[in-house]
């Protein structure tokens, strides 16, 4: 059977192309601002809990021809992406509010007879969250906030949309937890053979750190490579424009060995034009996951923007480990606007307390030290590995303070924890009903394993996985 697809539907501009690189996640696909931007659809494929999904892209409504597309219907490539679709996904700009265009969307998609849901994006802040009641007007029911930019909502609506299209499907070939033992955990014996807890769990180091800088034009992307790599070799830069094949460079810095990748943005900022530099950024986002360490550079003289705090989405997405960098720092004068800053630049991150700032510039040298630092300090916290039986024995704490709330009355019990993956740091958890384990509580479980972790610097990613009450008879279980 072929995984259920889900059709992005919505007028120009309200997030579609955002959500769609979302949900079919880390894959790189240009972003762009210009409304009706021409597209044919595009399809992706995402994995929900171990759930497929395909998505399309319907694209491609064109404002130009706005009486046109309402007179005729929707589009034409939409409208055969609805026909083939199992679900549909009607999206609307939450900041806009509702347009005659959402109405006339509503309606069309209503009549299909196909489950739709009604997703209210540019949610970036809960504080924005009842912005969705004026959406209840176009009859769709419920409305999902999401924020497709930061990833606010997204698992809540995945959740949802994965109960309807195959509620009963189990999770394809669920592994054993003693099978992940074996697979992901082999950890260091003592001498008799017991596992050596205290033995350090990072991962084998294989070769120099990669490290990617990303940030709007003129943040100091190539000042700053070039302190680093020393002028001549640094005077390579593409025009503007044209796409190159990306040519990573080793370079060592107070004797440790690390790799610059090319992001692509590394251009001179006179060539470049509004379109040039959106296309920039997003090239650049396409190589990030070729990095460990993303350092967002940003411009201290101006501060982080909105299109700094999509660009740290995507790089959370990707899960990379994080550096944010206020370059230009011989441009803020005083301790006073050095708080400030730093204190502006907490809020446009609030999504990802943990990642680190620090401010340097790149033409003086100052703070360059401290930024390689923290890059080798957020790796290492990329690579951690927490051995099962700590993490049990923390978890066994963790659900003792705070258990899962009932699930339609019923006990939500974990059976079992375990870092099933590092770069970044993935735990699974398996629990009798998954589904009870709401974001509110993976989100807590989170916080929790940083408060007793760390974790500075990296995303991570907890994934909750299905299993039967039978833990009394698992020789790991240790709650
Ligand atoms: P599409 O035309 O519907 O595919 O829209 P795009 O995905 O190209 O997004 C249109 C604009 O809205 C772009 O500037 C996005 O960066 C922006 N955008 C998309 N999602 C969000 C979001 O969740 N929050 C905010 N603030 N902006 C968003
Ligand atoms: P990119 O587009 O991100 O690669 O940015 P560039 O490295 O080309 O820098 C853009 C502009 O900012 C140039 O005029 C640089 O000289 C200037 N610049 C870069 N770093 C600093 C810095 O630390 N302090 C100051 N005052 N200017 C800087």
């Amino acid at each position: 059977m072929s995984a259920p697809l889900l059709a992005i539907i919505g007028r120009p501009n309200v997030g579609k192309s955002t959500l769609f690189n979302r949900l079919v996640g880390g894959r790189p696909a240009l972003v762009h601002d210009t409304p009706g931007l021409t597209r044919d659809r595009r399809y992706g494929d995402a994995d929900y809990f171990g759930k497929p999904l395909r998505i399309v892209d319907t694209g491609g409504l064109d404002p130009e021809a706005a009486s046109e597309v309402i007179g005729a219907g929707i589009h034409r490539q939409a409208m055969i992406a609805i026909g083939e679709a199992d679900v549909l996904v009607l999206v609307v700009d939450g900041r806009a509010g509702v347009s005659s265009i959402d109405h006339q969307l509503a309606n069309e998609l209503r009549a299909t007879g196909k489950p739709v849901f009604l997703v209210v994006n540019k949610i970036d802040h809960p504080t924005n969250d009842p912005l969705v009641h004026e959406f209840h007007e176009l009859g769709l029911g419920d409305a999902w906030p999401v924020s497709a930019a930061h990833g606010r909502g997204i698992d809540a609506l995945l959740e949802a949309i994965c109960e309807v299209v195959d509620p009963n499907a189990p999770p394809p070939s669920e592994p054993e937890p003693e099978d992940l033992f074996d697979k992901y955990l082999s950890p260091k014996l003592d001498e008799r053979g017991q596992p050596d807890e205290e033995a350090p769990q990072e991962e084998p180091d294989d070769g120099p750190l990669r490290v990617a800088f990303i940030g709007r034009p003129n943040a100091g992307k190539s000042s700053l490579t070039n302190r680093l790599l020393g002028e001549e070799r640094s005077l390579v830069h593409h025009v503007a424009g044209t796409t190159t094949d990306p040519v990573d460079t080793p370079f060592s810095h107070r004797g440790r060995e690390y790799i610059l990748i090319d992001t692509a943005g590394i251009r001179r900022k006179a060539r470049i034009d509004e379109d040039v530099e959106k296309i920039a950024v997003s090239m650049a986002i396409g190589q990030m996951a070729r990095a460990d360490v993303v350092v967002l550079v940003i411009d201290a003289s101006i501060g982080p923007a909105e299109q700094d705090a999509r660009i740290a989405g995507k790089i959370e997405d990707t899960g990379r480990a994080v550096v944010i960098a206020l370059n230009k720092s011989d441009t803020i004068s005083g301790e006073e606007a050095k708080t400030r800053l730093r204190d502006l630049t907490k809020d446009t991150f609030h999504f990802m307390p943990w990642a680190p700032v620090t401010m340097l510039s790149a033409q003086r040298g100052d703070g360059v030290d401290r930024l390689l630092d923290l890059v080798d300090q957020v790796a290492l916290e990329h690579s951690k590995r927490i051995p099962t039986a700590q993490l049990n024995r923390f978890f066994a704490e963790v659900i003792e303070e705070m258990p899962p709330p009932l699930h339609h009355g019923r006990s939500v019990k974990i059976h079992y924890i375990t870092q099933g993956a590092t770069r970044p740091p993935t735990f699974l958890l398996w629990a009798n009903t998954p589904d009870g384990l709401n974001p509110t509580y993976k989100r807590f479980i989170a916080n929790r394993l940083r408060e007793t972790y760390g974790f500075r610097g990296t995303p991570i990613k907890i994934i909750i996985k299905a299993r039967k009450d039978r833990h009394k008879e698992d020789p790991n279980w240790r709650g």
